[in-house]
């Protein structure tokens, strides 16, 4: 009797020992669960935006994120006051980087308006001169304006709120008649695994350049110098090798159809601003397009 009562208690004391070895286990299951969760919320990144404006022949492209804006070119002369609405709607009061590739109109045209009507940080420019009217309404305004303007001698890169840019400066001082397009500034912006390539209106010397530097693949690139083609073009898009490209042109003045042609035999999606502005956004793992259905470059020619 006495012994089938012990035998009883153990049972039951076994059992309880039993449920109580599960209930841990399930909370550190739990609790593995809750690391996991804590874990994933780190590693996805925000999503940002990345706008390449409708502009017509014209490079104008804006990089928003939770915490910072970047602007890069500002179109021709009367693409200023577009970003300034664009700016005024998406209450956007401050630009924390506005790069200028190069100084030809299509590039600077906007610059003067932008920097009369938002507060500009940072402006990053190439270090040559220009004497086109667009130059000097540009000097002038930067000359009223607080921002502070760093003329690149030397590559230079920075992150800012988790995105990193890295610009490429030209090499040489001197690239012959008619070299302006090849001072630009060439743009690598990486957004955990996805990667951006704005490559301004690089021609064959400094496409050259870039490959001697061994430029690395991206997701997207901004092709350079509006779809025009190069000698040295099949060899620089097949090192940058990009999934999506845009392409700056208008009707007009429409890209070289070799440069769709390469492009497109080696799988890359192209996009033509021409054709409406596309929004593209990023998680820093997938990227998407979204393009406005409309053609309005007449606007700014
Ligand atoms: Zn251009």
């Amino acid at each position: 009797m006495l012994e089938g009562l012990n035998m009883r208690k153990c049972l039951v004391i076994i059992v309880v020992i039993i449920l109580m070895l599960q209930l841990n286990a399930c909370s550190a299951e739990n609790e593995d669960e809750r690391q996991k969760g804590e874990t994933n919320t780190e590693m996805s990144l925000q999503e940002i935006e990345i706008v390449f404006f409708n502009a017509g022949k014209a490079d104008c492209f804006l990089i928003q994120t939770e915490n910072s804006v970047v602007l890069i070119d500002t179109g021709k002369n009367k693409m200023g006051e577009q970003i300034v609405s664009y700016c005024k709607e998406h209450e956007i009061e401050h630009i924390d980087a506005l790069f200028i590739t190069h100084f030809d109109k299509d590039h600077v045209g906007g610059a003067d308006a932008v920097l009369e009507a938002v507060s500009v940080e940072k402006v990053y420019e190439p270090a040559y001169f220009s004497e086109s009217k667009q130059y000097l309404q540009y000097i002038e305004a930067l000359q009223v304006s607080a921002a502070n303007v760093e003329t690149l001698q030397n590559n230079t890169s920075f992150v800012l709120d988790g995105v990193s840019y890295k610009v490429d400066i030209a090499n040489k001082s001197d690239y012959g008649p008619d070299e302006e397009n090849d001072f630009s500034l060439v743009l690598s912006v990486q957004y955990g695994e996805i990667s951006f390539l704005f490559a301004g209106d690089a021609e064959n010397q400094r496409l050259m350049e870039l490959l001697d530097e061994n430029v690395q693949k991206h997701t997207v690139l901004k092709v350079p110098h509006h779809g025009r083609y190069e000698s040295t073009s099949e060899l620089f898009f097949k090192a940058v090798s990009p999934k999506y490209a845009v392409i700056t042109s208008d009707e007009k003045n429409p890209e070289d159809k070799e440069v769709v042609s390469l492009l497109e035999s080696f799988g890359t999606d192209v996009y033509f601003t021409k054709e409406g502005t596309i929004y593209c956004t990023t998680d820093g793992k997938n990227v998407s397009f979204v393009q406005e259905s409309f053609v309005q470059e007449e606007k700014y020619s």
